[in-house]
């Protein structure tokens, strides 16, 4: 990546023109919480400054923190006492930025027997006032990512990245956007994903009985997201949801993202032109990237425009040690910078999702 002084300028230029489009007057927000420093409350950089990613809120070393946060708990597979005080820790976060939490309780069949889990939802309502709304509030965008860890048996599996990374991206853009007086028309739902990994050892080694339908069992995996779909669709909600957002390891220090191939082409779009434009198009590559499967699959299936950002098959060292589902998905794999280009990358992104929404009625 070139790093001379033109290009930086160009993407300090670019920054300053996305954020004061995105952010409506002061983007301090409350600074309480994990990586809580007011000394760090600098004015927007000039032009000429270098300091091209402090332009908009979204606080790289409290992402990190957060991350470090739900490590120290251990490994957190769905169910565990651990995922249970990550989960105390996210809706304690959550409430203080002012949001309303909600959360869904569901004991699900699993190969080791019926497991409690938990999805949880933080709602953000729009911000422009209701006279000049001319997309119903009601209308739904969601930006989510699972928080549970895959279980090992065999090793410690902390995964730092895996989900880590994307529950951490997910708080923190939930605080930027409850507090920088972001201008939102629509209604946003922060949804925190139990139950995505599977409890056998691999994705689709296990089945669980169907008693609605035997003939087709049911999967191993993404219960949280299938079971959020299923209430959708209870409620008669599924029409509220115009666009599901999904992060999924985001937080590589070597951070590189291909488009994933089952993804509503127009969102991959809109992020991976934003990208571009804010300096990452060698990060956000235009390769496809193939994942297999994931809790955007559910949405897509009920007709729901869905997007997962997720760096899969090439989370691994540069000589090939491979970090994904192994003990090595640990802190020191992990940047502030990384995750606060995706952060930065979606929160440029959500004014121009929402306008082609507007577009499309
Ligand atoms: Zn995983």
């Amino acid at each position: 990546m070139n790093s001379d002084g033109e290009a930086r300028r160009h993407v300090t230029l670019t920054l300053l023109l996305v954020f004061s489009f995105a952010f409506v007057g002061c983007p301090g927000g409350s600074k309480q919480g994990p990586g809580a420093n007011s000394a760090n409350t600098a004015p927007a950089p000039s032009p000429a400054s270098s300091a091209t990613v402090a332009s908009s809120p979204f606080d790289s070393e409290r992402a990190l923190t957060l991350v470090r946060k739900q490590v120290e708990f251990g490994p957190r597979p769905g169910g565990s006492a651990q995922l249970e005080q990550t989960r105390n820790f996210i809706i304690g976060e959550l409430k203080s930025y002012g949001l309303k939490v909600s959360t869904d309780e569901f004991h699900p069949r699993t190969p080791l027997g019926a497991k409690k889990l938990v999805n949880i939802t933080a709602e953000l309502p729009p911000s422009v006032p209701p006279s000049f709304i001319d997309t119903p509030s009601h209308n739904v965008i969601i930006i989510s990512s699972h928080y549970d860890t895959k279980l090992f048996k065999k090793f410690r599996f902390v995964g730092a990245n895996d989900a880590g990374s994307s529950t951490a991206v997910l708080m923190e853009l939930a605080r930027v956007m409850a507090t920088a007086k972001t201008d939102r028309r629509f209604t946003y739902w922060f949804v925190f994903f139990d139950g995505e990994e599977s409890f056998c050892e691999e994705w689709e080694q296990c089945h669980n009985a169907n008693p609605a339908d035997p003939k087709t069992p049911l999967p191993d995996n993404t219960y949280g997201s299938r079971r959020y779909v299923e209430q959708l669709e209870n409620r008669n909600e599924l029409s509220r949801v115009r666009a599901m957002i999904l992060l999924d390891m985001i937080g590589y220090k070597d951070l590189n993202f291909g488009r994933d191939d089952l993804s509503s082409t127009w969102l991959l779009d809109i992020v991976w032109q934003t990208a571009r434009e804010l300096g990452y198009g060698s990060i956000f590559e235009d390769r496809i990237e193939g994942v297999g499967g994931d809790d955007h699959e559910p949405f897509l299936r009920a007709g729901i425009d869905a997007l997962d950002i997720i760096q899969l098959s090439n989370y691994r060292s540069p000589s090939g040690e491979e970090y994904w589902h192994t003990a090595g998905d640990t802190l020191d794999k992990i940047s502030g910078k990384s995750l606060k280009i995706v952060g930065d990358v979606m929160l440029a992104s959500l004014p121009k999702i929402e306008a082609r929404l507007e577009s499309k009625r």
